[in-house]
């Protein structure tokens, strides 16, 4: 049963008078499903997925989306970029309170409506927009693009190469306490009652503020390395993850939740490097986790002895050097990054882009193919 069958179904249900609610929903908004349910079953059969799951109201995130036909919009010429949204079925406009305007003279081809588990709704729109890449950005005076090493730890967030730091969000420490009387006045509430389901908000909303200020401090910072550096190198996150693992002995369950606070803050940083160095024009470079970034010194290169999580500087037996073990790491991985740099734009012709993410591990590939 496909796409069309499933339609056909659908149109039936909302004559039928057992399902005639369905008439009170755009019919774009119910097809949408239609097609996310064909497209999850045609993963299935050919393998490339797993048997879809049944989504449950209220659940994850619950959303609606609006093809072309299911919404009208007319934009403020006072406020450009801002405007009336009207949904199919609906006679008034959406009170949008906007996050920021959308490119001026566009027509969103779609619209999403969401609900997050914290009940608050949020409309997103798909736009079509050219994005300039940045001018490239070389160390003065030479045509070396300008690169940057950066670690990620549990320590600090990340260590630059040149020992600048950026903490944690401290986050759950403010937060721990409210946290974790309203985790107590959960358990107290009888299972299903309304009380706990009031209890269950608070807490989803406590964590999507933590959300919200953990991405946009990110957002803050990727924008900044993304400006100021033509290539970026960062370690493979399998290889931060594991480390991260060590420490989570003792009080299990803060270290759990300290670790999924982490653990988010690393994919989330790593996933907007990755955008914001396509849209700008910059190189990502992602290191090999068998790498010894940690070990070897960054000034002879010399491969010291494996270092416990708790060692925060040491001295180099061969040459000499002190090192905070961060940002030796880190400049361990800007070099390995520009020699890795220097090796696919050396193998590309001339009028070949550097491509916006190197990986280490796929390297032979992108040699291969630009050969
Ligand atoms: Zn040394």
């Amino acid at each position: 049963m496909g796409f069309a069958e499933t339609c056909r179904a659908l149109t039936g249900w909302r004559r039928a008078e057992g399902t005639s609610w369905l008439m009170e929903v755009s019919s774009t908004v119910l097809q949408q499903p239609l097609r996310h349910l064909q497209a999850a079953f045609q993963g299935f059969f050919r393998g490339t997925s797993k048997y879809p799951r049944r989504k449950k109201k209220g659940r994850a995130r619950d959303s609606a989306m609006y093809a072309r036909t299911g919404f009208s919009w007319r934009e403020d010429a006072e406020q450009p970029g801002t405007g009336a949204v009207k949904l199919a079925l609906q006679s008034e406009p959406l009170d949008v309170r906007w996050s920021r305007p959308l490119p001026s003279g566009v027509l969103p081809t779609r619209l999403t409506v969401e609900r997050d588990r914290a009940g608050r709704f949020f409309v997103a729109f798909l736009v079509e927009e050219v994005i300039e890449p940045l001018p490239a950005v070389f160390l003065t005076g030479s045509r070396e693009p300008r690169a940057v090493g950066i670690d990620l730890g549990l320590a600090s967030l990340v260590t630059l190469d040149d020992g600048t730091k950026t903490d944690h969000p401290r986050l759950l420490r403010r937060y721990a306490a409210r946290l974790k009387s309203l985790q107590r006045e959960l358990h107290r509430k009888e299972r299903g009652s309304r009380n706990r389901e009031k209890v269950r908000q608070k807490i989803a909303r406590l964590y999507a503020l933590i959300g919200d200020v953990r991405r946009d401090m990110l957002d803050q910072l990727t924008t900044r390395l993304v400006r100021e550096n033509q290539v970026l190198v960062v370690e493979d996150l399998s290889i931060v993850t594991l480390t991260a693992a060590a420490k989570g002995k003792g009080r299990r369950r803060k270290a759990r939740l300290n670790e999924s606070i982490t653990d988010a803050s690393w994919g989330e940083l790593l996933r907007q490097l990755r955008y914001k160095c396509e849209w700008y024009g910059r190189t990502l470079v992602v290191v090999d986790r068998f790498f010894p970034s940690t070990r070897r010194c960054s000034d002879c290169h010399t491969k010291g002895p494996k270092l416990d999580v708790a060692v925060r500087a040491w001295v180099c037996t061969e040459c000499g050097a002190v090192h905070d073990r961060d940002a030796n790491a880190a400049v361990n991985l800007r070099d390995e990054g520009m020699r890795l740099y220097w090796l696919v734009a050396s193998a590309l012709p001339p009028e070949r882009a550097i491509p916006s993410v190197i990986k280490a591990s796929e390297l032979s590939d992108v040699v291969v193919a630009a050969a």
